[in-house]
């Protein structure tokens, strides 16, 4: 598989990396296993787990995988993360996670999920950053990442005051691209990874794939295949993390980045001219909003604003809320617009303006 250099770390990763957030039935650890030998002998290289995912069991599957790896040509690198700004609790996850890897050292560990500069700032002034550079010193971690959800502007800033963090995980796709774009940038200007994580948009992309027919280039079979060139056509992207949750999907992806020609400029700017006419950005369902003091089920209720944007009328909202969802407009006016949700929300989107939308369906 096609790698590409992470940072001025000096270290190849493979264009597709493995996300540990899908894997089938945790449970049942061989499943998971399997899927991770599979990804390796077709040429991934990086593989990246967290505390909790998978009911807290991918470290874990991804430890009893490593044991057992096929063997391959090219290194292989973990990725993990702690989300605790404190640094004495930072550790302790760092400590947990190399335990349940069962590697002496994480190869790319993250200050977890940073939302907002502020929430950098308390990684920061509580001492995560510091015990992560002091771990990265003992041979703990090879090298200090963030994963963020913050805007471009804020990741540019970031790694431009912060020389000491060699890379970013960030959520990016053909659907939320501009909202990232600048922090992409300014990772490749600073010489710094990027990974990118939900390239399919949180599945939104397969399941509204005549909508997003516009990625695909001439020659691409679907828009699954299109949302991961994308992806491997831009020079600021290192890896894509792909959530693997069976075979067939390890198999579409090293297809859809195996011998193809890159987008060219003018296709890349024909997509971004296209979201940003007829898109705002679209809710994932990632849940990071959740949970709600008044109970409000943001996640689905953003998942049928995604449904108005991409053109359905009040009727057919109203049926996806029914049917689908099990829920009435009426209920999204329990929100009391405290704002909790829309600053913790991946992709900064006006929850409580779309709640208003939603409620609104009720009178019509
Ligand atoms: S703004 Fe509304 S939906 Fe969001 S957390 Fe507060 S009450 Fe819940
Ligand atoms: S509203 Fe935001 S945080 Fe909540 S599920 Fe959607 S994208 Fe994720």
């Amino acid at each position: 598989m096609r790698t590409n250099p992470y940072g001025s770390t000096g270290k190849q990763l493979s264009v597709i990396g493995f996300g540990g957030m899908r894997l089938p039935t945790p449970k049942n650890h061989d499943a998971g296993i399997a899927l991770l030998h599979a990804a390796r002998r077709a040429g991934v290289n990086y593989f990246d787990t967290a505390p909790n995912y998978c009911d807290d069991q991918s470290e874990i599957i991804f430890g009893e995988a490593i044991r057992t790896m096929p063997p391959a040509d090219t290194p292989l690198y973990t990725s993990s993360k702690s989300y605790h700004p404190k640094a004495s609790d930072f550790r302790r996850g760092l400590e947990q996670s190399l335990c349940r890897l069962g590697v002496p050292q994480i190869t790319f560990f993250h200050i977890w999920c940073v939302m907002t500069p502020a929430d950098w700032q308390q990684r920061v002034s509580g001492g995560a950053l510091r015990e992560a550079l002091r771990a990265k010193e003992e041979g703990l971690i090879g090298h200090v990442c963030v994963s963020t959800h913050m805007r471009g502007p804020e990741i540019a800033a970031m790694l431009a005051d912060h020389p000491e963090i060699e890379g970013v995980t960030l959520g990016y796709s053909a659907i939320n691209f501009p909202y990232r774009r600048a922090g992409v940038a300014a990772a490749r200007q600073l010489r710094r990874g990027v990974v990118a994580m939900n390239p399919l948009g949180g599945g939104l992309i397969p399941r509204h794939a005549a909508h997003f027919d516009f990625i695909r280039a001439p020659g691409d079979p679907d828009v699954v295949t299109a949302a991961l060139r994308f992806l491997a056509s831009d020079p600021g992207i290192t890896t894509a993390l792909v959530g693997f949750n069976a075979l067939a999907e390890i198999e579409a992806a090293v297809r859809a980045i195996t011998d193809f020609t890159p987008y060219t400029p003018e296709h890349l700017a024909q997509i971004q001219t296209h979201i940003e006419e007829k898109f705002d950005s679209m809710c994932t369902g990632c849940g990071y909003c959740l949970p709600c003091p008044r109970n409000v089920p943001i996640p689905q209720y953003m998942d049928t604003h995604n449904h108005i944007q991409l053109g359905a009328d009040p009727d057919a909202a109203r049926a996806r809320l029914k049917y689908h969802w099990e829920l009435t407009p009426q209920q999204a006016a329990d929100c009391i617009a405290c704002g909790l949700c829309e600053t913790r929300c991946t992709q900064r989107l006006p929850i409580i303006q779309r709640l208003r939308t939603i409620a609104a369906l009720a009178k019509k």
